[in-house]
């Protein structure tokens, strides 16, 4: 289905839960915050009756998100009934890895695509200050499992993050030189306040390409529609590709073909407007599927032409990171 503005929407992110086993400073504060209660939160059922309005719209693309979705019990099966929708959309999950090991085979099999694994620093003293957690060595031999699964190309999230883990991004980019990885580097983005790093800790695109250029030249590939705003490029040799998302410095709305729905049910027509149409009231009061696309479709419409993140007269957002899926 195509916006107001002419974009072909057929991306869903789909948040499973609100929960997640890390504290990442840039995504939830240090305590933790009031999950939401059970009730809360979309059953599967009513998660599936969204994805299948979705489909119906045209939607091609799902991405099962959080919080940590591999947290939520149940989420194999989950996994299976959505690629068993209509026209076979293409269902894959962004995972923070912890639980990444023991589930790899078994989302294969139920039919998920591929995973994007989020990761921001390869020292284990540095995993533990980033995210809060213990956890390095369960997140690389989750993505060990994930490739021998089959679940690639394999793609890695990084924020780089100024004085924190910035000066990695040389050891992250280099990894594609021996394996056929995506490494994403996507600009720290500060969505909501009483976030551990201040906006400055931002590093932009530009000083983060600098940065890869110590590595070697950096040949630029075409976009690739799958890749939404990511520009592409490898090392000469290299066996995976280096994607950089100028999430704030670089405004990329005119390709935006996402919709977001939460784990409480709440369209988000984008990211990084509080702007929500309570589709839980409608799916708990009896809403066929059809009424539920017929709602997707409004918030398709309402979806605005861009967002204001970088801009003096931002005012940053009421639901953290966690609470939208990213
Ligand atoms: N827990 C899963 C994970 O970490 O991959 C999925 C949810 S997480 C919210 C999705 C993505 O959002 C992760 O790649 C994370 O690094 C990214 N993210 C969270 N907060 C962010 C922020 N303030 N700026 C940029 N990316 C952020
Ligand atoms: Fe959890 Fe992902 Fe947020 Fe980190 S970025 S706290 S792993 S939801």
């Amino acid at each position: 289905m195509k916006d107001t503005y002419g974009r072909t929407i057929n991306y869903l992110r789909l948040s499973v839960t609100d929960r997640c086993n890390l504290r990442c400073g840039y995504c939830m504060p240090e305590e933790g915050v009031a999950a939401l209660r059970h009730e809360e939160v979309l059953t599967y059922e009513e998660l599936l009756a969204v994805a299948t309005a979705a489909v119906s719209l045209g939607v091609s693309k799902i991405r099962v998100t959080g919080g940590e979705p591999l947290v939520r019990r149940g989420i194999v099966d989950f996994i299976a009934r959505l690629a068993a929708l209509p026209g076979s959309p293409e269902i894959v999950l962004t995972t923070n890895g912890l639980l990444l090991a023991e589930q790899a085979p078994a989302l294969k099999a139920a039919g998920l695509a591929r995973v994007n694994v989020s990761l921001d620093t390869l020292r284990s003293e540095r995993f533990l200050a980033i995210t809060r957690r213990e956890g390095l060595e369960q997140v690389l031999a989750g993505i060990e499992a994930a490739e021998k699964a089959g679940l690639v190309p394999l793609k890695i999230n990084v924020v780089p993050l100024l004085g924190v883990n910035s000066d990695e991004i040389a050891d992250f980019a280099r990894l594609t030189l021996a394996h056929p990885w995506e490494i994403r580097f996507i600009e720290y983005m500060p969505v909501s306040s009483g976030l551990a790093y201040s906006p400055e800790r931002r590093m932009p695109a530009p000083a983060i390409y600098a940065e890869l250029g110590r590595v070697g030249p950096l040949v630029p590939l075409n976009r690739d529609h799958d890749n939404g705003p990511a520009q592409l490029f490898r090392y000469p040799d290299s066996h995976g590709r280096i994607g950089l998302i100028p999430a704030v410095s670089s405004h990329f709305c005119d390709e935006c073909n996402r919709l977001r729905v939460t784990a409480d049910g709440r369209v988000r027509p984008c990211l990084l407007s509080d702007q929500e149409i309570d589709l839980r009231q409608h799916l708990r009061s009896g809403a066929s599927v059809e009424t539920v696309a017929t709602i997707l479709a409004e918030a398709i419409l309402g979806k605005p032409a861009g967002h204001r993140i970088g801009a003096d007269d931002f005012v940053p957002g009421r639901r953290r990171m966690h609470g939208i899926g990213g």
